[in-house]
């Protein structure tokens, strides 16, 4: 019996179109993902000789089957006919759910690198990836973390350098949005015209951090404010207090506050979790493997 440990970090989405519907019920989108420092512990333990079990810190993360993390290992011991002889995966969970941050999708994607490394790295990691992809849209990017264009599902993923760092304050308020009723209320009001990421990207490779800040977007966003009225008051206060600019991330809930100040960021994080409790500070996160 062994253990293993591991950490999901969440996602932002720096900028989210959505470009279609596409045949298979899916969505094309084009986005821009950057992963930050807030994240989930997993503790992973295999060969307990036990049948598996998944649970975690919090009641409302599904258990057992339900889980991604279940699906992501299932898939892993197929591809790789490795038989773990029990797992046990317990999760320390930070990530706000149903927040737009890939709170589940990294929990995958850290199993399955953790798995990987632990056997001795029988999957490349593209391998990883298209397995992860499988599981979920968004697991492929939580697998390569970083910062990233993606098209197609999200899972067609293009690198980029973002080397500055900068603070975020990411506030949740308490409801949560469903990523399928967020995509039907979309496919019924249709996607509004928006320029491209061709500005961010020049931002982010420019470390322009204004030029940045003026070209984040959210397609959802207004969508988003007529089911949660509570998300356009917190954008709001994010300005207030410092925030070169907010927006939501993913599908909602999560409002993020864009900060070149650590200082100002601090603050603003210490106002906001007076009314809201599930509000965070964290910066852009780098992989060191
Ligand atoms: P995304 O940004 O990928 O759209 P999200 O951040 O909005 O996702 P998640 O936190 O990933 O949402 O949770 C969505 C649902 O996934 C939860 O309500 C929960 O039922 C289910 N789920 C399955 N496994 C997990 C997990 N490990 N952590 C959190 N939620 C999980």
């Amino acid at each position: 019996m062994t253990a293993i440990y591991a950490s999901g970090y969440a996602k932002l989405n720096l900028y989210l179109n959505v470009l279609g519907k596409r045949e298979d019920g899916y969505h094309n989108i084009e986005s821009v993902m950057q992963t930050i420092s807030l994240r989930d512990d997993m503790e992973i333990i295999v060969g307990t000789g036990e049948p598996w079990l998944i649970d975690s810190d919090r009641d409302d993360v599904p258990r057992n089957e339900e889980n991604i993390c279940w699906k992501a290992a299932e898939l892993f011991f197929q591809k790789t006919h490795i038989d773990p002889n029990g797992l046990t995966v317990h999760i320390l969970k930070r990530i706000p759910m149903g927040a737009g941050m890939a709170g589940g999708s990294t929990d995958a994607a850290a199993l399955l690198r953790a798995l990987d490394v632990y056997y001795g790295k029988p999957l490349s990691l593209d391998e990883l990836c298209l397995l992860g992809a499988k599981v979920g849209s968004d697991v492929p990017f939580c697998i390569l973390g970083g910062t990233a264009i993606t098209e197609e599902r999200g899972d067609k993923l293009f690198p980029i350098l973002h080397d500055p760092q900068l603070f975020y304050v990411i506030c949740k308020p308490e409801a949560s949005l469903s990523t399928k009723e967020m995509y039907d209320l979309l496919d019924r009001d249709g996607i509004p015209p928006c320029s491209d990421t061709k500005k961010l990207v020049n931002g982010i490779r420019n470390h322009n951090v204004q030029q940045i800040a003026k070209n984040l977007y959210n397609v959802f966003e207004p969508l988003a404010v007529r089911q949660e009225p509570e998300i356009a008051k917190i954008k709001q206060q994010m300005k207030q207090y410092g925030a070169l600019n907010a927006m939501m991330t993913g599908s909602g809930s999560a409002v993020f506050g864009l900060f070149e100040s650590p200082d100002d960021a601090f603050k603003a994080c210490e106002k906001l979790s007076k009314k809201y409790p599930e509000t965070f500070l964290a910066t852009n996160h780098i992989d060191e493997d």
